[in-house]
């Protein structure tokens, strides 16, 4: 038989999982040092969960199947509808803000590439409750301090889609229209953007980029707009924060985001050196996807990791993580002791790493693979040692053995692999 993994799939073997459980874990830390608390929702939701607001890019691209009940459900293509669903269905009494994180695996039916799979790992959070601008300074905050943890370099990208969504309401523009508009934008698809709105001023707004200058430029090109103008504020505020808080950025009004959900600010994340695929980091402000689905005017910020990309940058930048070791493999020299040898490892798995022979090999082809595994001690149970209570350790380093009492065994082999 000659079955292989689906494509956009990926296995990832021992080596990899550790260095992604590292990150990770690094990241989560940084997470909880926030206030931010980890939750977990279903990997397959009901279709119309996203169908509604989750926009065409992403309900293109779901794994849409009927189940043997003829329910139509989906894998999840993303977390924060179903954040939001959950909130509406399980944490709607609960005291606000919320601080939530996630890390789990997305589904999407896209065309695979380097950094674009179809099961690929999201970590993100939303912070559910506040509508103050400080609240999307955190959740960019966060995001750049997460990424400074583990030593990666990118750059920061803000926007505001109600900028664009306010331009498009004063121009009048149908709010159908403004969806296909929006997407458009995200994609870069500026003769679309042309055709659907027919609008110069729309056109120029998308093409600034900047610092302050920007920001001038925008207020001048919208100073007859106002609903545009309010929104514009409303970015101003966030980026003061940023200012205070040290954080460094560009302003791009052009950031539209391929999620409909979005209602304020939204931000991006790059490392331009990887190619194609160089975005590891996205999201934004949503004001009325929690509204959707429970009816409670809640207001809400979040973003994701795209935690496969942020693994290839970390390989890009050439940034090390530190490697496991295994602290010892126990040898046992023959049949006899193999008891003893396995009730001693018991006793040191309590408090190392320990791999014991299970083969029933000699003692040469066990240093071969001590050596392979990269212990750093093997400790050889052997006959005439044990009827002293005693066993031999060797550093794998140098060579070297010492004979030590089973008694102080535990507490000398810590102090070695410390
Ligand atoms: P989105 O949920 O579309 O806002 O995406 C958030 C982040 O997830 C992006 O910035 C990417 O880093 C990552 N991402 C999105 N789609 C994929 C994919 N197909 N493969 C790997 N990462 C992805």
């Amino acid at each position: 038989m000659d079955v292989k993994k689906p494509r956009g799939t990926r296995d990832f073997s021992y080596p990899e999982m550790e260095d992604r459980g590292h990150i990770q874990e690094s990241i989560s830390a940084v997470f909880e040092r926030f206030g931010y608390r980890q939750i977990l929702t279903p990997t397959f939701e009901h279709v119309e969960l996203f169908a509604q607001k989750s926009g065409d890019e992403i309900t293109e691209h779901m794994y849409v199947f009927e189940d043997k009940g003829g329910r139509k459900v989906c894998l999840r293509p993303e977390a924060t509808a179903s954040v939001c669903r959950m909130y509406s269905e399980e944490l709607r009494d609960m005291r606000l803000p919320l601080r939530l994180y996630y890390f789990c695996p997305m589904f999407r039916y896209e065309r695979p590439q380097k950094g674009r799979y179809r099961e690929f790992w999201q970590l993100g959070m939303e912070l559910i409750g506040s509508k103050k601008a400080e609240a999307d300074a955190e959740a960019i905050l966060l995001a750049y301090e997460s990424l400074k943890a583990i030593g990666l370099s990118s750059e920061l990208e803000v926007g505001h889609v109600g900028v664009l969504r306010g331009l498009m309401n004063d121009l009048g523009i149908a709010a159908d229209v403004q969806d296909k508009a929006t997407a458009a934008i995200d994609k870069g698809d500026r003769d679309g953007l042309m055709y659907l709105t027919e609008s110069d001023v729309l056109g120029r707004l998308i093409g600034l980029k900047g610092t302050s200058d920007a920001i001038s430029e925008a207020e001048k090109l919208l100073s007859d707009y106002p609903t545009a103008s309010a929104a514009l504020g409303e970015l101003k505020e966030v980026l003061n924060w940023l200012d205070l808080l040290a954080v460094p950025y560009k302003v791009n009004l052009g950031i539209a985001r391929g999620l409909e959900y979005y209602t304020g600010m939204v931000f991006e994340m790059r490392v331009p050196a990887l190619a194609a695929q160089n975005q590891i980091c996205g999201g934004g402000r949503y004001d009325k996807l929690i509204e959707l689905f429970s009816g409670l005017s809640v207001p809400a910020v979040g973003f994701a990791f795209g935690f496969d990309r942020v693994m290839n940058a970390i390989e890009h930048q050439g940034i090390t993580i530190p490697k496991k070791q295994v602290d010892v493999v126990v040898a046992p020299v023959n049949d006899e002791v193999r008891k003893a040898a396995f009730k001693i490892t018991a006793d040191l798995r309590g408090e190392l790493s320990v791999d014991l022979d299970v083969m029933g090999r000699k003692l040469p082809k066990i240093m071969e693979y001590a050596a392979e595994v990269k212990a750093k001690y093997v400790l050889i149970v052997g006959p005439a040692d044990l009827k002293e209570n005693k066993a031999t350790v060797r550093n794998m380093a140098d060579g070297k053995q010492e004979t030590v009492d089973l008694k102080d065994l535990k507490r000398r082999l810590k102090e070695l692999c410390r």
